[in-house]
């Protein structure tokens, strides 16, 4: 069974590169970032408030395929109440067990902030991607404006910021390398050679 854990900030290409090793080892890929911002949206769609830990945690613990399958959990407002949501550890708590099972049955690529250090801490691979904070809040713009929506890079900037200093700065599964993560910067990096760099070395590790 591999595991394979991505972790790293927002916007870094965390999930283009989990999915395209998911596709090369041909493993299942799970992005949990999506469990957090489903898990935001139906606090957000009920008229709650995603700092509310007792609304939150309900809604993690009902949450559905149906509602991380949605197409419309990655505008700005949901990503910070996904991270809002993310810091209440009874949220992770209830999010936790769904991971670990997805990952034990055929093993998997995930992706998210806390997978090397608190999902699998024995995952086979731990890679640590990150970019400088203007790359990768470029990136977000350049997602944003294929999907037709115009946002100015400051303010790109400052919410991809901002979500970051949450992620590091909560008490809960805060966002950092583990100590055995390979870091992997790809500033200066397009998704091919990320995808590249990224692959050779999960395959000198998974086959020495
Ligand atoms: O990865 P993505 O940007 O979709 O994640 C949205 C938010 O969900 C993050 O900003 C973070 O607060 C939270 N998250 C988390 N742990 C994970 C995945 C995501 O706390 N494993």
């Amino acid at each position: 069974m591999i595991i394979i854990a991505i972790d790293g900030p927002a916007a870094a290409g965390k999930g283009t590169l989990a999915r395209r090793l998911a596709g090369a080892l041909k493993l299942p890929y799970l992005d949990t970032g999506l469990l957090y911002r489903a898990t935001a949206k139906r606090v957000l769609e009920a008229g709650g408030d995603p700092a509310d830990a007792l609304a939150a945690t309900g809604a993690a613990m009902s949450l559905r395929d149906s509602d991380t399958a949605r197409t419309d959990l990655r505008d700005a407002a949901t990503s910070r109440a996904a991270s809002q949501v993310a810091s209440i550890p009874a949220v992770r708590d209830a999010l936790l067990a769904y991971q670990r099972a997805y990952g034990d049955a055929n093993g998997a690529v995930l992706d998210g902030r806390d997978i090397g250090t608190v999902i699998f801490p024995h995952a086979d691979v731990k890679l640590f991607v990150t970019a400088s904070v203007e790359a990768r809040a470029k990136r977000r713009q350049a997602e944003f404006a294929a999907r037709g929506e115009t946002t100015s890079l400051a303010k790109v900037i400052a919410d991809v910021a901002a979500r970051d200093e949450a992620d590091r700065g909560r008490a809960a599964a805060p966002l950092i390398p583990a100590e055995d993560a390979i870091l992997i910067d790809t500033t200066s990096m397009n998704a091919d050679e990320a995808f590249a760099h990224a692959l050779a070395i999960v395959t000198r590790k998974i086959q020495p």
